[in-house]
């Protein structure tokens, strides 16, 4: 989250207070906490409840922070709401919280079954905070351009690291079997194969995403919009179902020595941590999303 976030601040920050900002942010190595998920709107990071109450030159924020990851120990949020209290739910900006600025009170305890490190417990967030914090860019410009393509991935990459240790702890597991079994195939191989072959094909899906990104997303068009927005969710999507697919695999390979919690060949933290990946902004959201994006534009084949 604190990467994301911080590639919006290099990205998105008000020319006038870009420089007072970063050099802030490096000077203090601060750690940036992210508030998007809100009680009502639930994963919907295109609409927000909560909204901007400015007065004088503060703002008031109270949020139903629903899910922050290590939300009690940042030392800055940042986080979505609506521009004023009469916008839309959808005319949403992004708002710096220091953290000497926010109140946190704890509604809820992080229990989950992975990415326990995380610790993206549950608030209500209560902020009185310098209105120059308010990002003068649109939060759906942002999204676009920064926050939906770097989270993806970002995150892509990580889950692609879980299934990658997954994997070669069935590797090591096929290894030994085949030692033991006098160099024959031994059983799992063709599933391996498989596996190897999903890993290598989301990690070039990854390269590519993550070298069109640093050439610059063109997103001077309705039409270019669309097509990154559509390829961005489909890089969440593909890599998110893919990776549990390979940790899912490597469990089958390794038997009951992966599915023990314990031993050389358990895959019980691969299993629980990338379980998030598909519900971490829930990919029926985002094939949703893929679909209605799909429907305005013509098919391409390959080349065009
Ligand atoms: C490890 C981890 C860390 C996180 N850290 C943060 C953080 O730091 N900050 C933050 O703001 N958030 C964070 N989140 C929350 C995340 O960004 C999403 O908001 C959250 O995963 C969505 O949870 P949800 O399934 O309850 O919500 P929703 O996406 O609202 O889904 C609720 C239910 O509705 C269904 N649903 C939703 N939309 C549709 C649709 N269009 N069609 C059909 N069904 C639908 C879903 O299947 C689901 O069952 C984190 C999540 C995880 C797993």
């Amino acid at each position: 989250m604190h990467q994301i976030q911080l590639a919006c601040l290099v990205r998105h920050l008000d020319p006038h207070r870009r420089d007072e900002i970063l050099s802030g942010i490096a000077r203090d190595q601060p750690l940036i906490a992210s508030s998007t998920t809100e009680g009502s709107t639930g994963g919907d990071m295109s609409r927000s409840e909560c909204a901007i109450l400015a007065h004088g030159d503060m703002f008031h924020l109270t949020k139903a922070s629903s899910v922050m990851s290590y939300g009690a120990e940042a030392d800055m949020i940042l986080a979505t709401a609506r521009r004023s209290p009469d916008a839309p739910t959808t005319d949403q900006v992004l708002a710096i919280l220091p953290r000497e600025c926010v109140s946190l009170t704890r509604r809820g305890d992080w229990r989950s079954l992975g990415m326990r490190g995380t610790r993206s417990g549950s608030f209500d967030l209560l902020a009185e905070a310098p209105l120059s914090g308010v990002l003068q860019q649109p939060y759906r410009d942002i999204h676009a351009a920064t926050m939906e393509p770097v989270a993806h991935l970002l995150w892509g990459a990580v889950w692609c690291g879980i299934a990658s240790e997954a994997l070669e702890t069935a590797r090591r597991f096929l290894r030994r079997a085949a030692v033991r079994g006098g160099g024959s195939s031994p059983p799992g191989l063709d599933l391996f194969a498989e596996a190897l072959g999903d890993h290598i094909s989301a990690r070039s899906l990854l390269e590519s995403a993550a070298a069109a990104f640093d050439a610059g997303a063109d997103l001077s068009s309705h039409r270019a919009m669309v097509g990154a927005g559509a390829a961005s969710a489909n890089l969440k999507v593909q890599i998110s179902e893919g990776m549990l697919s390979v940790v899912l695999r490597s469990l089958k390979i390794c038997g009951l020595a992966g599915y023990r919690t314990d031993g050389d060949h358990s895959v019980e933290r691969q299993l629980r941590d990338i379980c998030s990946a598909p519900i971490m902004i829930n990919n029926f959201r985002l094939r949703e999303s893929i679909g209605k994006l799909g429907l305005v534009q013509e098919v391409r084949s390959w080349g065009k």
